[in-house]
């Protein structure tokens, strides 16, 4: 963050790290500091410090395509991702800060028979859980997005879409920045470069954290690591059911006639939308083989873009101009994991793997209740870590938006 953005948004960084708080959070993304913030904001709980080991937003929150959208595949990530969406339609007025959020609808497109029966499915179980979602033809496919191959480059046809117009994008970094600062102003402190060597553990509780500036005690430890979560949830001796896995994406140069709609193919495993600045922006799926590297690659690169051309002929004529990648929590099942872990005063929100930047709103606002109640939420009681024990997963494969 440079110093022009800082003085703008009033981030007051503590210059001492206290030995005591009543709530300790590990990571400074979206999650962790959207936790902070309604801690602060909704339960006046303020004595809470945020850990990030490098600046705020440094990991998947300040690399994400930035994607908000309700439209899941199972009626318990509807109503979750649902009320996300609805948070974000209010956080401009309730932060009083500019996300950019703009509402673009989203068209997920299906080219065979089988994708289809996948999104009149998709559309009749968002509709029955409160998600605005409908099936469409290829007619009205060109209407809102007249720049879609209807032939599909003559190999993948266009025959029909599931069209969710609150499908939306907001600039994933003022994300963190307002709701840092809205933490801040509340009393919470933000730690950035500070690195979480090791958890505090007695017996069966976990009491607090090291850190590279010294030990702190906590009645609460909340892990929001994103893909490194694994290896500090390992030092408590806990074992999680998730793999880190790359996520490549890339953005071209300025687009000049506009692409207003956020489009997305299962089949073809690319979406794309246009950003703020003009730049068409286009993701995909991981990177199969698990890793922490951030490196991308050129074999990502030529493949998605070979796909997204097939839809979006107009993308051959646009250059690459920036390509990265982020480390994603993937969870077997797809779905995130919230609340507790299994041992005393150690709670965890994880497995957003390429789908949580959606969900920084509602995640922050769950974990936040259940620190200050004591009591599992329901909207996210079904994303418990003991469901995978109690053989009760939540197989959502259209959490990604390629799937
Ligand atoms: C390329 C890409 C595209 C994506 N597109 C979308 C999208 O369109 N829509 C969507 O909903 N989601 C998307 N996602 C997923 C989304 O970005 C993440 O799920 C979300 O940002 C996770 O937020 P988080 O706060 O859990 O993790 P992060 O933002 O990764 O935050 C974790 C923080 O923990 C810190 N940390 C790690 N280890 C330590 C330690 N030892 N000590 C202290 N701090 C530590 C890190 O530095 C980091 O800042 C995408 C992800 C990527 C990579």
């Amino acid at each position: 963050m440079n110093e022009f953005v800082e003085s703008r948004v009033r981030l007051t960084w503590p210059d001492r790290l206290r030995s005591e708080y009543d709530v300790v959070i590990l990571g400074g993304g979206g999650h962790g500091l959207a936790t902070a913030y309604y801690l602060a904001t909704r339960h006046g709980i303020r004595d809470v410090a945020v850990i990030e080991r490098g600046y705020i937003g440094s990991g998947n929150s300040g690399r994400n395509t930035t994607v908000i959208r309700a439209n899941y595949g199972v009626p318990e990530a509807i109503r979750f991702y649902q009320r996300s969406l609805e948070l974000f339609q209010g956080l401009e007025e309730e932060t009083g800060r500019w996300i950019m959020h703009k509402e673009k609808g989203l068209l997920w497109i299906a080219h065979t028979e089988m994708g289809l029966r996948a999104e009149r499915a998709r559309a009749a179980l968002n509709h029955a859980y409160g998600a605005e979602t409908v099936f469409i033809g290829p007619d009205e496919i060109n209407e809102i997005c007249p720049q879609i191959d209807l032939a599909g480059g003559g190999r993948y046809p266009v025959m029909g879409a599931s069209y969710h117009p609150r499908g939306a994008t907001a600039r994933h970094d003022r994300v963190v920045w307002a709701l840092a600062e809205g933490a801040m102003q509340n009393g919470v402190e933000v730690h950035q470069n500070t690195t979480v060597t090791g958890l505090k553990v007695s017996g069966d509780r976990v009491t607090g954290v090291k850190t590279e500036r010294g030990d702190i005690s906590a009645g609460v430890v909340m892990m929001a690591l994103g893909g490194q979560v694994t290896m500090v949830a390992s030092m408590a001796g806990l074992r999680l059911p998730i793999r880190s896995h790359p996520l490549q994406a890339f953005v071209t140069n300025h687009y000049q006639p506009g692409l207003d709609a956020i489009v997305a193919s299962t089949e073809l495993l690319f979406y794309a939308s246009q950003t703020a600045r003009g730049e068409i922006l286009i993701g995909a799926e991981i990177d199969r083989q698990p890793s922490y590297s951030y490196r991308s690659s050129y074999g990502f690169l030529s493949s998605c873009a070979g796909r997204a051309l097939a839809l979006l002929p107009f993308l051959a004529d646009l250059r690459v101009l920036r390509q990265w990648a982020g480390i994603c929590d993937m969870t077997p099942d797809y779905s995130p994991v919230m609340g507790p872990t299994g041992r005393e005063g150690l709670l965890v929100t994880t497995g957003w793997g390429t789908w949580g930047f959606k969900a920084i709103p509602a995640g922050g606002e769950a974990m936040a209740q259940l620190i200050a109640t004591g009591e599992m939420p329901e909207l996210i009681a079904p994303f418990g870590l003991d469901r995978f024990a109690r053989d009760l997963p939540l197989s959502d494969r259209g959490s990604a938006g390629t799937q």
